[in-house]
């Protein structure tokens, strides 16, 4: 392999077997959260407390406890689960056309007049909150090509806030231009972030997401590690033997700088679907991982999308976590708390659903708040038991569309 050089960040310090290095944090950021009603300090790779923890009530008399208009019950299907992790798409539009994600020919866009706009972001996730939602991921489409995206989590944010709730706010990027953002993303109200990196050599990266930007992702890379957003996580789909053969690299990169780095199943979703039974498995990959790396499991939540491993320090790198998310070998459809809501606000209850509910007619029509959330309380209710009946997808439908 050739082009970027794994040392090219340098490492972040050697730290004990299986212990992720501390990030520094930046040194001029007075983070918004210092003086608001919570403060939250990231561990490691702490997971995220489930659903029924949240949200948590200020001490407050009864006349002015937020949760006391908790909609109940929430988001509910009739296998029982519960959402509580939004995903909550902000655009379809991307500035990478990933050759399993986003076909080049793709044409059918949301149509800018029927994109959510700030005001319904800020009514959304305040039903939203309501409704029992304490997780957030903005996803997209690129999330980064929208020039309110600040405005947009600060809205997130605050309505948490409100609610006195502890605002739990995360993103799914390329990262193309981020190092730009960093600042004023982490002063708006963003903690945690997930990196798509499909490979470390710039003409592979190319290659896959016909466009030449590894570089900016490397410069967002580099600015990344002294920012609060830690710890960061690498993701990686595997679509084929190239990106088996590039996971050790892969890994020690994530490991010598300090990140996580999580390996993704190829999905039937976008223009590769109806190849997916030769893509490689979860088995394959961890093959390659056991080929290369010494590891133990790690603990993991139930709705956890990754099965996560510590990988002991050697000669060549620090220990680190690493996970592998086996959406199609191993689904984690039973435990499943998430809700999705796409740029254009319809709620999609699983990524492989073609059936959705439009909030945002509803939302734009005069519709109150406990009428738009019956909306989406109904939409979930009818969560398929299993995303495996629904795949393959049409060609047509993209991850970009829904909010991967
Ligand atoms: N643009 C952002 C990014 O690149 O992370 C967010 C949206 S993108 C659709 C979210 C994630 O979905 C990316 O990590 C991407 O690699 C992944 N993805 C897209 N199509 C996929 C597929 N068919 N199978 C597995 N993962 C896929």
């Amino acid at each position: 392999m050739t082009g970027i050089n794994i040392r090219q960040l340098s490492p972040v310090g050697k730290s004990a077997a299986g212990m992720l290095p501390q990030p520094q944090h930046a040194k001029n950021q007075q983070h918004r959260h210092n003086s608001q009603l919570v403060s939250h300090t990231l561990t490691t790779d702490a997971p995220s407390e489930p659903c029924s923890t949240t949200p948590k009530a200020a001490p407050a008399s009864q006349w002015n406890d937020p949760t006391l208009d908790l909609i109940t019950p929430g988001l509910v299907d009739s296998y029982n689960r519960t959402a509580c992790d939004l995903r909550l798409s902000v655009t379809d539009r991307c500035n990478l056309r990933c050759e399993y994600c986003l076909p080049e020919e793709h044409t059918n866009w949301i149509h800018r007049d029927n994109v959510l706009t700030l005001p319904d972001y800020a009514r959304l996730i305040r039903i939203a909150l309501r409704l029992g939602v304490t997780d957030v991921r903005i996803t997209g489409g690129e999330p980064l090509l929208r020039r309110d995206l600040e405005a947009i989590i600060s809205t997130v944010h605050d309505a948490f806030i409100e609610r006195t709730m502890t605002p739990r706010i995360a993103m799914t990027t390329n990262a193309i231009g981020l190092d730009k953002r960093l600042d004023g993303l982490i002063n708006a109200g963003l903690e945690r972030i997930n990196i798509s990196l499909d490979s470390l050599d710039p003409a592979r990266y190319a290659a896959l997401a016909k466009r030449d930007r590894l570089a900016s992702v490397m410069r967002t890379l580099a600015a990344i590690r002294d920012s609060q957003l830690w710890p960061v996580k690498l993701n990686t789909v595997i679509i084929d033997e190239t990106s088996l053969k590039e996971i050790p690299q892969l890994i020690t990169f994530a490991l010598v700088n300090g990140f996580q780095w999580r390996a993704i199943e190829y999905m039937p979703i976008g223009p590769l679907a109806r190849t997916a039974q030769w893509r490689p498995t979860s088995a394959d990959i961890m093959s390659t991982i056991h080929q290369h790396f010494d590891i133990e499991p790690v603990a993991t939540r139930a709705s956890a999308p990754a099965q996560r491993w510590k990988v002991r320090e050697s000669s060549d790198h620090p220990g680190g976590i690493i996970g592998v998310i086996s959406s199609m070998t191993t689904p984690f459809c039973s435990s499943c708390d998430r809700t999705r809501v796409s740029a254009d606000g319809k709620v999609y209850s699983c990524l492989f659903s073609l059936a959705f509910t439009d909030l945002k007619s509803a939302l734009r029509s005069g519709a109150s708040d406990l009428e738009i959330a019956e909306l989406w309380k109904g939409a979930m209710f009818n969560k398929p038991a299993g995303h495996k009946i629904l795949a393959p997808l049409p060609l047509s439908a993209t991850m970009s569309h829904i909010g991967g």
